[in-house]
């Protein structure tokens, strides 16, 4: 048996069980590494000495004991890179684990493993990446999606048992989408965000991908609870997210929101969706329109406030502090200038503009004022829909994955990318996706995302649900045609 190819699940019943040992465990990573990710460049950096050496001292009886887990390089790791895949933090060490990294090490897991990314979480196809690009392990020639593609793709690949993510707007489920994984995004202040570098501080969330729903469920509990580090982190109790799950649909209402179901949408896409809303009725649930309808501002508001946050965020970076620095400065300004200049690429540089331009004087209550206030009637839009379900379901994506160079010469087309998943950002509710299907593409086998959106702080309701549905599917069971 490859270890490799096991879930974190069944990993954990092979190092519980003392069948195979955690270097055992990391080593089968690193063989498949080695074989696949010259084709995936799904990492930016790996500390092998380093995860040996915990690996070597695993406490197996913990709930991650001796599982390796990749991290997307915008996470905080002691003593590992943490570049966001931009130029402007090369050479930057984490001095400090973020809290969700502390957790994961307190769970007994490693976390060995860099992952490649959009420059500092922006995009969706992780084509902004200042190192290098990522490759849609079901093909090649397309991209894994992003934010987070370079987590989303290990785990399709096999090179990682589960990974962290982060989601600003739809980056852990978009790319879990359209490489065939498992992408939760749970809700606003479950998972500190302490050490996380900061893209937009009001709608950034942490949270895993993984194989299976169950192993998500096993990675939330790890990391989940309010932290004393990060304010905006919720005092709710958190349950064991694996109890729940085993329950059947029966009694369950799922919302199809009118507003997701448009014109435009890939049409082997729609179909896998509506056979997976089927498949939901079969299993007991009972299917209502709701409708949210300011679905429609979403993108627009969404693109005016994560700016306006990313540009007051990013005024750290400023050649003192971290990473990169110009060299022989006339002055403090042109420090300043040409450090942000070299460091940042042309989608955060085209963003802190915007973000300047929405906050500034004559323009504040034009943009910046009115996007929250649409803001507020997005969230409103659910907390109605949720009045009369239990869970919101929809595609996570348009269209599967398309091809590499496709859209970095036209930002607005990418920023449709993220169309069905921003407004729960913006709304704070959790949201998985899952595998319903794939579409044939051009000879290529596409996988195709089922989202569920879910009440805040109702995690162990919305993954039960998608449990239900993934155990009575064959899609998670799919792998990519690279060789094993
Ligand atoms: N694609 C969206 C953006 O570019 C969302 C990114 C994210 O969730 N981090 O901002």
């Amino acid at each position: 048996m490859d270890l490799a190819s096991l879930t974190v699940t069944e990993l954990r019943e092979q190092l519980r069980t003392r069948a195979a040992s955690p270097l055992e465990a990391l080593d089968a990573i690193e063989r498949r590494i080695a074989a696949v990710d010259p084709l995936i460049h799904g990492y930016l950096h790996r500390d092998l000495d380093q995860a040996r050496a915990l690996a070597a001292s695993a406490d197996v009886s913990l709930l991650l004991g001796g599982v390796p887990i990749a991290i997307k390089d915008v996470l905080n790791v002691r003593g590992q890179p943490c570049t966001c895949a931009s130029k402007i933090l090369r050479g930057y060490v984490a001095p400090y684990d973020a809290t969700a990294i502390a957790r994961l090490r307190a769970a007994g897991a490693i976390p060995f493993g860099r992952t490649n990314m959009d420059e500092f979480a922006m995009g969706s196809s992780t084509e902004n990446s200042s190192v290098c690009t990522t490759s849609n392990p079901w093909d090649l020639t397309r991209i894994p999606g992003g934010s987070s593609g370079g987590s989303a793709a290990v785990v399709a690949a096999g090179e990682a048992y589960a990974a962290l993510g982060s989601d600003t707007g739809g980056s852990i489920r978009q790319p879990a989408a359209l490489c065939g994984c498992v992408g939760l995004k749970p809700t606003y202040g479950r998972v500190s965000r302490f050490g996380l570098v900061a893209f937009a501080s009001s709608l950034d969330q942490i949270g895993p991908f993984s194989k299976t729903v169950r192993d998500s469920a096993l990675l939330l509990n790890a990391i989940s609870g309010q932290d004393p580090q990060d304010s905006t982190s919720v005092a709710q109790p958190v349950p064991d997210f694996t109890a729940a799950l085993g329950s059947d649909l029966k009694g369950i209402r799922l919302g199809m929101p009118k507003e997701y179901f448009i014109e435009g949408i890939d049409p082997q896409v729609d179909a896998a969706v509506r056979a997976a809303i089927k498949q939901c009725e079969n299993l007991g649930a009972e299917i209502v329109e709701v409708s949210l309808p300011h679905t429609d501002y979403a993108v627009a508001v969404y693109y005016i406030l994560a700016t306006a946050e990313a540009s007051a965020n990013f005024a750290r970076f400023d050649g003192v502090r971290y990473g990169h620095r110009a060299a022989n400065p006339a002055n403090l300004l042109d420090h300043y200038g040409r450090t942000r200049e070299e460091g940042f690429g042309p989608e955060v540089k085209r963003r802190i503009i915007l973000g300047t331009y929405v906050l500034s004087s004559g323009y504040y209550d034009a943009y910046y004022l009115r996007a929250q206030k649409v803001r507020t009637l997005i969230r409103q839009d659910f907390t109605q829909a949720f009045e009369r379900v239990d869970a919101i379901i929809c595609p996570t994506s348009p269209e599967p994955a398309f091809k590499a160079g496709d859209r970095t010469g036209d930002p607005l087309k990418m920023y449709l990318a993220d169309i069905f998943t921003i407004a729960t950002n913006l709304a704070g509710n959790p949201g998985i996706s899952i595998p319903c299907g794939f579409a044939a593409i051009e000879g290529a086998q596409l996988p195709i995302g089922l989202q569920l959106i879910g009440k805040p702080f109702e995690e162990a309701q919305l993954l039960s649900i998608a449990h239900a549905y993934e155990q009575s599917t064959p899609w998670h069971l799919r792998h990519p045609p690279l060789s094993r």
